[in-house]
């Protein structure tokens, strides 16, 4: 079964309303902390958690999941939708 962790986001003025980590395939190379680091960090697993989903904007959230290597980091927007990866 898929370790997922779900964080969830309300924020005014922003589309992704959920950050999910998917813990089973997150190899702790730290990119996503490297673009965000006021929101991710490495837990002592060596794998990523969300610190504060309401930190980064959008755009910076985008960033962080599209530097991931493995794709660990999914963002769903408000109506429910994927929007990455
Ligand atoms: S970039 Fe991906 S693999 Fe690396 S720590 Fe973040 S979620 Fe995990």
């Amino acid at each position: 079964m898929s370790n997922f962790k779900e964080y969830l986001r309300d924020k005014p003025d922003s589309k992704i309303s959920k950050i999910i980590v998917n813990r089973d395939i997150c190899i702790g190379v730290a990119s996503c902390v490297a673009v965000a680091d006021s929101t991710f960090k490495l837990d002592e697993e060596a794998k990523a958690i969300v610190i504060d989903p309401l930190a980064a904007d959008d755009q910076t959230l985008l960033m962080a999941a599209q530097s991931c290597p493995v794709q660990a980091i999914l963002l769903i927007d408000k109506a429910g939708k994927q929007v990455f990866p």
